[in-house]
């Protein structure tokens, strides 16, 4: 049917293109793409041929009237560079203007940088906040951080390789020694995550800034011991003792 379909696609290998995301880029009138050079590859990969449109979310609101305009009668798909659109990536004024008009909007879901670190990391999942990218000027970064330091979740960052180390030391700074990974090229040939506590994953590539797409994750805070009975019970003992 038609409306705007939310495709995910790989975040660095092809095999993990689902079969109803490739049916649905065949199947579509017009493919929206982030950059279209980077989507052309991936189309000639499924054989799709729909012409491509170039959206962003800072695209001004003509182009978006245009995009709602066909969502009543074609199939739109909307992906990004790689992984699934609206995360960390453009999309989301557009799906909230397709809902505000009623247009039925499908996803398709895959590949997700942030959840296949979390699945690395081997740090708490149960909770998480996703930060996206930090603001690059160090004032920003820092605020940013400073904001959620008491959070009782693990932390997911998206970080470039020449500014992981700042990255790296800010965080350090900011939430003290908590354990965390750097996970970088998922799924790709050089895919490695390494584990440790923030100043030492700070110190390591302080120097030496890694290649390829790096994702951090950040394990929460560590936990406040609960006072037992007994801790009470010597607390006061202690106290009593000293106003004898
Ligand atoms: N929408 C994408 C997603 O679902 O993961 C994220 C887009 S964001 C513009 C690109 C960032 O995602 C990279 O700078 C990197 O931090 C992370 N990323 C993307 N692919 C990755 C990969 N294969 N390995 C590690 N990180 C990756």
């Amino acid at each position: 049917p038609p409306g705007l379909y939310i495709v995910a696609t790989p975040i660095g290998n092809l095999g993990d293109m689902t079969s109803r995301a490739a049916d649905t880029l065949r199947r579509a009138d017009i493919i929206l793409a982030e950059d279209k050079r980077v989507t052309a590859k991936l189309l000639a990969h499924v054989g799709a041929k729909a012409p491509m449109t170039a959206y962003h979310d800072h695209s001004d609101d003509y182009l978006r009237e245009r995009i709602l305009g066909e969502l009543g009668s074609k199939v739109v798909a909307l992906v990004s560079d790689a992984g699934t659109p609206l995360i960390s990536d453009p999309g989301y004024k557009l799906v909230r203007a397709a809902r505000q008009v009623g247009h039925s909007i499908y996803t398709l879901p895959g590949p997700c940088a942030a959840i296949a670190a979390l699945t690395l990391a081997g740090l708490p999942t149960d909770r998480f906040l996703f930060l996206g990218f930090l603001p690059s000027k160090a004032k920003a970064r820092n605020e940013a951080i400073e904001e959620i330091a008491s959070v009782r979740s693990s932390l997911v960052l998206y970080e470039s390789g020449p500014r992981l180390g700042e990255c790296l030391a800010a965080l350090s700074a900011e939430l003290g020694q908590r354990d965390a990974a750097v996970i970088r090229e998922i799924s790709k040939l050089h895919e490695e995550t390494v584990t440790g506590l923030l100043s030492d994953l700070a110190q390591r590539y302080a120097q030496a800034p890694p290649k390829g797409e790096i994702v951090i994750v950040v394990g929460p805070p560590p936990e406040r011991e609960a006072a037992s009975d007994d801790d009470l019970d010597d607390a006061l003992r202690a106290s009593l003792a000293r106003l004898s």
